[in-house]
């Protein structure tokens, strides 16, 4: 089956009278008749619900279908993608251990990385993507654990060469978990590029109607734990918790997601609420449909920002002149990685608040990627804090506005952008 027909119909099979949408299970518990039957999946011994910290039927059937349309084993869906990125590195690190990290990753996971992580014992090297592998390949360590990149960074767009990373990995025997949230696996698979891996914040183009945070996390099955076993003792040694139960060697290629499960949900408690799960449903039923027409609107609008003289500059890897063309012709279904793009105008940090406080049509939100478009200027809002000095050490220059195209007729937004750019003097 194709994407597109994982989107409407994968995850959720419904048999003779089953209702053809998944079902709400807005429940906490799970009856049994015996206490013989609920110990034995206290134990993993059986498979089950017994509580929805744990596992829920509404939960499990989006996630199904988000391991399908990734083309992976098992999956995890969280209460954000915050979650997702916390569990998918505590499930291979502990204190004391390191993790290789793409410089350009969204600020909430570099913040998650740089201080609360570091906080827990867990260190991170910030590597530039672009680097030659050569370069990147000097941070590891021997307690290295994994590397992490996203596919498409928010905000600044740089594409990742997934096999280039995927390759140095392996080399130093760890898996590579890559932040897939911007193309969606419509647009890009990680897996068929040597990835391990996969998170998302499905907050955004998998709901696509800024209705609900969530999260996921993907395993491909195809890292050996084993054949590493001195590096993730957690996943091949008895787990004393489960009464020295080994997960790779009681569940095979699903042991990631199910230590994931058992352990890191178990004690953290990150599930999302069912009906957000039904919700996030709804808007994965018309993912193929919306990122394509998101791709191709921000196209056409990058394109016409480059015409226009009060415009400085346009980053976008869609178009035709980015330095990613390569990578994206190679990695990006389309050749458009998704609807999100920066561009300065003229005139710097002002001219750049005018412009933004003119629009009409789309709104200044804290939030990327849903159907209604949408701009941020990062030096008033995410990254405030910092001087302008500051702003361009961080790759962040201070004119620098993010627009997330909607769903909206480009040609409308496109009015809307020449009228505000209008008051710009
Ligand atoms: C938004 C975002 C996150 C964090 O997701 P939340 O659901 O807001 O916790 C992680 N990675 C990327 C690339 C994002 O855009």
């Amino acid at each position: 089956m194709t994407v597109d027909t994982l989107c409407v119909q994968g995850g959720w099979q419904p048999k003779k009278g089953e209702p053809r949408q998944v079902p709400v299970y807005a429940t906490t518990t799970f009856k049994y008749e015996t206490t013989q039957q609920m110990g034995d999946l206290f134990d993993l011994k059986e498979p089950g619900y017994f509580y929805t910290r744990l596992a829920n039927p509404t939960n499990d059937a989006v996630a199904k279908k988000i391991a399908a349309l990734e083309g992976g084993v098992a999956a995890i869906l969280t209460s954000s993608g915050q979650a997702a990125s916390t569990f998918a590195v505590l499930n291979l690190c502990n204190a004391g251990d390191h993790v290789v990290c793409s410089a350009q990753i969204y600020g909430g996971t570099f913040n998650l990385f740089a201080v609360s992580l570091k906080k827990l014992g867990i260190e991170f090297t910030f590597v530039n993507p672009d680097a030659p592998a050569k370069e990147i390949e000097k941070a590891f360590r021997p307690n290295t654990k994994c590397v992490f990149g996203e596919t498409v960074a928010n905000p600044s767009g740089a594409v990742l060469d997934i096999a280039k990373f995927a390759k140095l990995a392996h080399k130093h025997g760890v898996p590579l978990i890559m932040d897939n949230t911007f193309p969606t696996p419509v647009l890009c698979r990680p897996f068929e590029f040597g990835c391990d891996i996969v998170t998302h914040a499905t907050t955004k183009y998998m709901d696509g109607h800024s209705s609900q945070v969530g999260g996921c996390i993907v395993d491909s099955g195809n890292f050996d734990w084993e054949a590493h076993a001195d590096k993730f003792p957690g996943l091949v040694e008895p787990d004393a918790s489960y009464h020295g139960l080994s997960y790779t060697k009681k569940f095979g290629k699903l042991a990631f997601i199910v230590k994931c499960t058992a352990h890191l949900m178990r004690d953290f408690g990150s599930i999302p609420s069912p009906f957000n799960a039904f919700l996030l449903n709804l808007g994965l039923e018309s993912l193929h449909v919306r990122i394509r027409r998101h791709a191709e609107s921000a196209l056409k609008i990058a394109k016409w920002l480059k015409t226009q003289k009060k415009i400085a500059w346009v980053n976008f890897a869609g178009l035709p002149d980015s330095p990613y063309r390569k990578l994206v012709k190679k990695q990006i279904k389309g050749g458009i990685p998704c609807g999100v793009m920066t561009f300065g105008v003229k005139g710097g940090r002002d001219a750049s608040i005018k412009f933004m406080d003119s629009l009409k049509l789309i709104g200044i939100v804290t939030h990327v990627a849903d159907a209604w478009s949408c701009v941020l200027h990062p030096a008033s809002h995410t990254h405030r804090q910092l001087s302008d000095e500051q702003l361009k050490a961080a790759g962040i220059p201070p004119d620098l506005i993010r627009l997330s195209v909607g769903l909206e007729d480009p040609e409308d937004l496109i009015a809307d952008l020449k009228q505000a750019l209008a008051q710009v003097k």
